[in-house]
């Protein structure tokens, strides 16, 4: 269960690449989130998948600390919880509420669908099969396993987006391949660490719906939640490497962070003086367009 306050805040990179200057933005933001709240602040490495790197993830954590970052545990790796998940997913399955699936993301897609069927929500297809049915099918492809959900959708409450509605399906809780769902992990390793503060970017809010539903279920309060917006290139677009200098490395650490701190509004403050003045209320609700120097 989750403890009482104070809680803890996080920043939980995924080491595919290094981070860019919009993820650093996310991880100052996340890091005056917790602090101004009186809460710890964790780390956790999302390298559950496999194109994620040790060497990536220690460059993360050096560029991180030196913007001056700081953190209260050592940082967690998803990739050594792997019992964590395998005990819910099993608790989940003796309730009744996990079932195989035997579909490609092309038998989703072309699958019938309901008329008020939200889009992108699996169509339940493998949700009542017969168990000779499953036995056939089980011989064609590794089934993923989903949750039984009883909900379409869910309601979270968020610092900056108010009232936010989302899908709830049957969404994955492991992989055909047999890695635990990024859904599940979030929200089992947020309770695991008393993380009741979730800020990260806004291309994550319409997944907060289905993790909060699944935390509910597994018993937990939900935590308060922040998406805050991407850093987007010039063109509109998700910034990335090719957008040019996007990197510590490449800008610089003070040229970096004086421009986090220029996005947010006071372009010459330190850390200290950005905590002494933060206001969620007063954090810019539009994309900041980062145009490389
Ligand atoms: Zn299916």
């Amino acid at each position: 269960m989750t403890p009482a306050a104070p809680g803890a805040g996080r920043f939980a990179p995924s080491p595919s690449a290094d981070l860019h200057i919009g993820n650093l933005r996310t991880a100052v933001l996340a890091w005056l989130f917790a602090r101004s709240t009186g809460r710890r602040f964790l780390m956790r490495i999302e390298d559950l998948d496999e194109r994620t790197h040790d060497d990536v993830a220690s460059r993360q954590l050096a560029d991180l600390a030196a913007i001056g970052l700081d953190w209260d545990a050592e940082p967690e790796w998803q990739s050594r919880q792997r019992i964590r998940y395998d005990t819910v997913i099993d608790d989940l399955a003796r309730r009744g509420l996990v079932y195989e699936c035997y579909c490609s993301r092309r038998d989703i897609l072309s699958a019938p669908r309901a008329p008020h069927a939200p889009e992108g929500a699996y169509p339940g297809t493998c949700r009542e099969l017969t168990e000779d049915q499953r036995a056939v099918r089980r011989e064609s492809r590794p089934p993923a396993l989903r949750l039984r959900a009883d909900a379409t959708e869910h309601t979270v409450t968020d610092l900056l987006h108010g009232s936010y509605t989302g899908v709830v399906d049957d969404f994955v809780l492991r992989r055909g391949d047999g890695v635990p769902a990024y859904n599940l992990a979030v929200v089992v390793d947020d309770a695991a660490a008393g993380i009741d503060q979730v800020v990260r970017g806004d291309d994550l809010l319409s997944s907060s719906p289905r993790q909060a539903y699944l935390a509910r279920l597994l018993g937990h309060d939900q935590p308060v939640y922040a998406h805050v917006p991407l850093v987007l290139n010039a063109e509109g677009k998700r910034l990335a490497k090719r957008d040019g200098a996007v990197t510590l490395a490449e800008l610089g650490t003070s040229r970096a962070f004086a421009l986090i701190t220029g996005s947010l509004g006071w372009p010459s403050a330190d850390l200290a003086e950005l905590l002494a003045r933060f206001d969620p209320a007063r954090l810019p609700r539009e994309p900041w367009i980062y145009q490389p120097v």
